[in-house]
């Protein structure tokens, strides 16, 4: 280990429990919730088993007037509950690490979806996350329920044997709602003075701290400053509030602002963007500080540590991407930490309601139902055969590096002078420079594989695949945009789009080709709706043209609506002078302009010297056919087996195409590697 990180592995005291060293995974939704318990222990004991010296779970609503439904919350309500997290705690207590369960309330923002219980809150306000209808406006039996329902639900953790129990107050929900003169307008004891909005939070932790604070942590989280997000959460008053609890918490887990800000993508906040405001809790507790910031850097985790800023570095999105990130820089293999992207991708799944996924990490999720294991990969039983990966994108990439972790000796062939595909491209988009550590992991792991070569510049047709030599062929030669106008769901092709045109534009054409129109007018047409026609727009602007975005959808890009982007990304491109226009389906385009409809079927028509096609993508799959076809061919060039992975087989997002090329090195031993194996299905047994 480097001796500038040896503060990271120092331990620390919180409350009665020793927190190993100063890596903690704070609680974050996973999907798993309690009713896929092998499932959710397996995911946290990763990280614990990859060096994170604390692991929680996520949130757990302590009543059934906090139920999340559709969202998957880790509901925490009863002994049923309490054996399923169980596996949890033994699975993290395995390793030596403390394991946290975040008990919770979310007040007026719950779902409610299943119990059908109205929401309280303490008064008839809107909130951040406000569903349909408005709250209850909470008398002095709820809240003394309600602290009572956590003082319960503590003791049942401790009895589950957690090693922290904490009061949430962050994020808009319960508490922050309380804390907040905008959401809180009581004129009772538990509004008004800044005293009174604390009061339900501090009466809490004094209560939780009685039953279970000699056995248990009590850590608190809370936003240190509300941004744009928490209206009426500022920064003195939430300081005042830190010193009143400070001899009632062991642990302050501090954020800022609402989810979009506190779990920011790297499009607009860099690492370690909270400290602005975390930097001031210091001189407010004496009490252990962990805070998050998308941290990935040792030398940045061990300054901020040594700063005194934060005790402890906390992680979500770091620990999903990388569970080995403590015990990599524990031995000193830096180069091996597969850095988060501030993609939020894993946001984006489980805000859709399925369970965590990571771009970075083909495994996080997979590790109970397909039991696989980011660091580890057997060797295959038919490692002696030589596999031809061909194309070097994000799906052949990854293929190649577990294919030779596997044992596979692997020739990753690209016709490009760079390997990474689309990759290559895409981190020159404005803003998403960090999604480039997708390609720089994979290079690194490449390099570092002396069973595998990488060989660029070489585009191989049918032919060359014949003669190659190898007995496995994969095909990853992924897609491109189309030039056509054909239109995603089931829009009508553009009439006059032809890509051969000069003032017609696709993303590549723009990226790799340095196609531009030959006037300042541009369109973009954004038909695709996430990242790739914004990017353009942005890109074209910088370079001094008038840009005005199109898009069929009624808002821009709302693809990044469920990473928390969207009203950003929106922001982001009103202040760079772009033009938007929703709703609007471009039909037909010339050398003077587009024209189309708008969402009530009005003509819409703008000039413009170039468009900028963000319509619908190709596979580029005419190699694997034509393999395919050539079964004598095959047969006599001695190769086994064809498979076709990433958007050769289907254009899709890069986390799918790594995922796909990650399960084909995986599964290539089985009798069928072109089919995926089932997974295992956790289910509620009679
Ligand atoms: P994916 O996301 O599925 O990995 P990409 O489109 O990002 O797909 O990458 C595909 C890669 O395959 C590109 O780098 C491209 O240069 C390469 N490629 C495509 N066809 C061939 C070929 N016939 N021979 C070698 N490389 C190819």
């Amino acid at each position: 280990m480097d001796p500038r990180h040896a503060v990271l592995f120092e331990p620390i005291r919180i409350g009665p429990k020793t927190l190993p060293n100063r890596f903690y995974q704070v609680p974050h939704a996973s999907g798993f919730g309690v009713t896929e318990p092998r499932s959710q222990a397996a995911f946290r004991a990763i990280k614990a088993e990859g060096g994170w010296g604390g692991v929680c779970v996520e949130y757990a609503p302590v009543t059934a007037d906090s139920e999340e439904t559709p969202a998957i919350a880790a509901t925490f309500w009863d002994d049923e509950d309490a054996a399923a997290l169980s596996l949890v705690v033994d699975a993290v207590h395995g390793h030596g690490s403390l394991v946290g369960l975040e008990l919770f309330h979310g007040g007026s923002s719950s779902e409610n979806g299943k119990s059908r219980a109205v929401r309280v809150a303490p008064s008839q306000a809107t909130a951040e996350l406000q569903w349909a209808g408005l709250a209850k406006e909470m008398d002095l039996d709820d809240i003394a329920r309600i602290r009572r329902a956590w003082v319960d639900a503590a003791l049942r953790a401790r009895d589950t044997g957690f090693d922290i129990v904490y009061v949430y107050g962050a994020h808009g929900y319960l508490l922050t709602q309380f804390f907040s003169p905008a959401s809180n307008l009581r004129t009772d004891g538990y509004g008004g003075s800044l005293a009174g909005r604390g009061r339900f939070w501090l009466e809490t932790l004094e209560a939780v701290r009685t039953a279970v604070g000699a056995d248990c942590a009590i850590a608190s989280r809370i936003p240190v400053h509300g941004g744009s997000g928490l209206p009426g959460i500022e920064v003195d008053d939430m300081l005042q509030l830190v010193a009143l609890a400070d001899d009632l918490v062991d642990l302050l887990d501090v954020n800022v602002g609402s989810w979009p800000e506190d779990s920011g993508t790297s499009r607009y906040f860099p690492e370690g963007h909270q400290r602005r405001w975390t930097d001031l809790v210091r001189a407010a507790t004496k009490k252990p500080i962990v805070g998050v910031g998308r941290y990935t850097s040792p030398d940045l985790m061990a300054d901020v540590v040594r700063s005194g800023a934060l005790d402890i570095i906390g992680a979500a999105r770091p620990a999903i991407a990388d569970p080995f990130l403590p015990r990599k820089i524990a031995d000193g293999r830096l180069a091996e930490i597969r850095e988060c992207t501030g993609s939020n991708v894993c946001i984006a799944r489980e805000e859709s309601f399925r369970h965590v996924g990571c771009i970075q990490n083909a495994t996080a999720g997979e590790e109970y139902r397909r039991g696989w294991h980011p660091e580890v990969f057997p060797a295959a039983a038919n490692a002696g055969q030589s596999v031809l990966v061909v194309g070097a994108g994000p799906a052949g990439m990854e293929c190649a590096v577990v294919l030779g972790k596997r044992g596979f000796a692997v020739h990753l062939v690209d016709a490009g002078a760079a390997i990474g595909g689309r990759l290559g491209w895409i981190r020159q988009l404005p803003t998403l420079g960090d999604w480039g550590r997708i390609l720089d992991w994979r290079s690194v792991q490449l390099a570092s594989l002396a069973e595998v070569e990488v060989i660029t510049g070489r585009r191989l047709d049918v032919a060359s695949v014949l003669d190659y030599g190898a007995e496995i062929v994969v095909v990853a030669t992924g897609s491109h945009w189309r030039d056509d106008g054909v239109q995603p769901h089931g829009g009508a092709q553009i009439a006059g789009a032809d890509g051969d045109l000069p003032w017609v534009l696709t993303p590549e054409q723009v990226m790799v080709g340095g196609k531009r129109p030959a006037g300042s007018r541009v369109v973009v047409y954004d038909a695709d709706g996430y990242f790739v026609g914004p990017g353009i727009a942005e890109l074209l602007a910088d370079e001094g043209r008038q840009v005005d975005l199109v898009t069929c959808y009624p808002v821009v890009s709302p693809d990044s609506d469920p990473t928390l982007e969207g009203d950003l990304l929106r922001r982001h491109l009103h202040a760079k002078g772009i033009r938007a226009h929703r709703g609007v389906t471009i039909t037909s385009m010339s050398a003077e302009g587009v024209s189309g409809q708008d969402e009530f079927d009005r003509p819409w028509s703008a000039p413009a010297d170039g468009v900028v096609l963000v319509t619908q993508q190709r596979s580029d799959d005419a190699l694997y056919h034509a393999l395919r076809a050539a079964a004598d061919g095959l047969a006599e060039a001695g190769i086994h087996a064809v498979y076709r992975i990433g958007d050769a087989v289907a254009p899709r997002a890069i986390s799918e195409a790594i995922f796909d090329g990650h399960r084909l090195a995986r599964e290539i031993d089985q009798p069928d590697p072109a089919q995926p194996l089932p997974y295992l299905r956790e289910r509620t047994r009679r």
